[in-house]
């Protein structure tokens, strides 16, 4: 439950509310400003809370019940979660055209990556993905080369020229990583660390959030409000795949939630091609889906030297960093056509 307070509220009618909502032990409350507008957030029975009355109660706007949903704020009705988020100095998001970010899941050689970068932003990527962290299936595989590296991925930011997009897997990291990071970015299997996702909500950078292999769209949306009740909205979402029936493909590519989660959020809506399909050649077709499906951007896994990359890793899904730059003007006509053709659509489920 949210308590939307008047915007002056003076301190002294905050606490008092403050007060007599934290009476009961399984109630938890914590006061939140987004965008100016104050609201009082409760955790817990909503049964267990005084009734409290707009135009009544002092200082009260709004009771707003998130029983039936989980969630509010990321939801377009309540006008708090933004259209558009800037990562660097490019926003995401509806009307900005097709955002890009580009580049190795972990960090391993420097030079590859740098070289990597600089070929991935002349084919019109907008950022680089790469990560000292990374959330593997076995603990044999290799991990990313964590805290150590972070003078490295700075240097890496600083030689491309390119904001970093950068994985954070232990809520002990974040403010460490959101130091040199642009953007913080939480994978599928984090998606519902909601220890990381709260510590997302304080760290003062944009957040990536990846749709969880087996969550739904739901679930997806209640993450995102665990980093908005924290205070931050900066949030784009990622789908990457859900769980199918058959392996012919990492995951079964789910590029319907995209046009799916839009009817229920204005936030940015980007599509990950790469670990959707789990091979370089079903990159391009899933990432033209993503368009017409109405993606605002994509983040593809690319790397110049792939042969050097650790085994097993990230290879099989590698895409050439030379033909980025023809994929993302197929993907801007798609974007185009697939706009032009469901702008009625679009509309409708706007209304
Ligand atoms: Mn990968």
């Amino acid at each position: 439950m949210l308590i939307e307070l008047e915007r002056e509220i003076p301190k002294a009618v905050t606490d008092s509310l403050l007060g007599r909502l934290a009476f009961h032990p399984g109630i938890t409350v914590w006061p939140l400003s987004l965008h100016g507008r104050k609201f009082l957030v409760v955790s817990g029975d909503e049964s267990l809370v005084p009734p409290l009355v707009p135009g009544v109660d002092r200082g009260i706007v709004a009771v707003h019940h998130t029983a039936a949903s989980g969630y509010f704020l990321v939801a377009r009705e309540s006008s708090i979660a933004p259209a558009q988020v800037a990562i660097g100095d490019t926003e995401i998001g509806q009307g900005r055209g097709l955002w890009c970010a580009a580049g190795p899941c972990a960090l391993e050689s420097v030079d590859d990556t740098v070289q990597t970068g600089l070929r991935l932003r002349v084919g019109g990527a907008n950022a680089l993905r790469v990560s000292l962290f990374k959330t593997r299936s076995s603990p044999y595989y290799f991990q990313g080369k964590g805290r150590a590296a972070l003078a490295d991925l700075a240097y890496i930011r600083e030689a491309t020229g390119l904001p970093v997009v950068t994985e954070v897997t232990d809520p002990r990291d974040v403010a460490a990583v959101a130091e040199v990071a642009s953007c913080l970015h939480v994978d599928a299997r984090n998606m519902s660390n909601h220890a990381l996702l709260g510590e997302l909500g304080i760290a003062g950078q944009p957040v990536l959030l990846m749709r969880g292999p087996c969550a739904s769209i739901a679930e997806w949306l209640r993450a995102a409000e665990y980093i908005v009740t924290r205070g931050n909205t900066r949030i784009v979402l990622c789908a990457r795949g859900v769980v199918g029936l058959d392996e012919s493909a990492a995951y079964a590519p789910d590029v319907c939630a995209i046009q799916v989660i839009r009817k229920h959020t204005d936030l940015p809506v980007v599509y990950d091609p790469s670990h959707s399909t789990g091979h370089s050649a079903a990159v391009a077709p899933a990432a033209l889906a993503a368009c017409a499906f109405g993606a605002d951007g994509l983040l593809i896994e690319s790397c110049l030297h792939a042969d050097r990359m650790y085994r097993p890793g990230d290879a099989a899904h590698m895409y050439p960093p030379g033909k980025l730059g023809a994929l993302l003007a197929a993907c801007a006509t798609v974007s185009e056509l697939g706009m032009r053709l469901t702008a009625n659509d679009r509309a409708d489920a706007a209304a």
